[in-house]
């Protein structure tokens, strides 16, 4: 078998198929593909709705909620308090399986016929919580997902084990008073960041490791990106990256 040159049924770009490929295909016993690795890994995400959210009717109480499920789409859909009460038995709403049918079609049917939850939450973890999705064990948040372990944190998506935070994609570790960052961990008073781990009091930087600075004239007077790699580089050498007296040093430094 050759390699094979295919034009994407959804965005017309051209891509290629190896024999190893067809291999795996004539092994899995499925088709070779009609879309292109890209259109492919679309459609493998849109199984999740992480930040898209409707406004419809619990199927239960037949109060107004958000939710991940679209109002055009057949799915019951339960809002939480009803989804996780004793209301109803979800064993009422098993199918038999039939192993000569399709098994898509069969999971198609169960998929329209049992209810959902509303939110994919840890309902029960949740306080003060409004408008997230994703999320567990959060206190007084709001719009957040794809989060866990957070407290006052608002906008941001990625965010676990965060205080007194807004607008985060992917920040974690213990970060507090964290503003405008992306890719960032264990920091305090991090603004307007990207991949800053174990930094205090920082705007606008980018790789950065356990970097530390006191004032705002201070940061203002070290702006210069290269001066603070040179610095770093210095922590690197000295092996004491991570620890208290690098930032101490850092610290006396600048
Ligand atoms: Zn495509
Ligand atoms: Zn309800």
């Amino acid at each position: 078998m050759t390699t094979e040159t295919r034009t994407c049924q959804n965005c017309k770009t051209s891509f290629t198929i190896e024999p190893e490929d067809f291999e795996f295909y004539e092994k899995m016993k499925v088709p070779a593909p009609t879309f292109c690795p890209s259109c492919r890994f679309q459609r493998r995400l849109m199984f999740r709705n992480e930040r898209v959210l409707y406004r419809r009717m619990c199927d239960l109480c037949k109060k107004s909620i958000i939710t991940v499920h679209d109002p055009k789409k057949r799915r019951i859909v339960y809002c939480s308090p009803c989804w996780w009460s004793d209301k109803w038995d979800a064993l009422e709403f098993g199918v038999e399986y039939d192993p000569q049918k399709n098994f898509f079609e069969q999971f198609r049917k169960l998929q329209e016929k049992i209810p959902v939850m509303d939110l994919v939450n840890s309902y029960t973890t949740l306080e003060s919580s409004e408008y997230v999705n994703h999320a567990g064990h959060l206190k007084n948040c709001y719009l957040i997902f794809n989060a866990d372990y957070c407290e006052n944190v608002c906008y941001a998506s990625g965010a676990t084990y965060v205080k007194d935070s807004l607008d985060l994609l992917s920040v974690g570790a213990n970060s507090e008073f964290c503003y405008e960052d992306i890719m960032s961990g264990k920091s305090s008073r991090l603004f307007f960041s990207e991949d800053c781990f174990e930094c205090l009091m920082f705007i606008s930087q980018k790789t950065c490791v356990a970097v530390a600075i006191v004032s705002d004239a201070q940061i203002c007077a070290t702006s210069n990106t290269i001066f603070i790699t040179n610095l770093i580089q210095e922590i690197y050498t000295k092996k004491n990256l991570r620890s208290c007296a690098s930032i101490r040093m850092l610290r006396w430094r600048i």
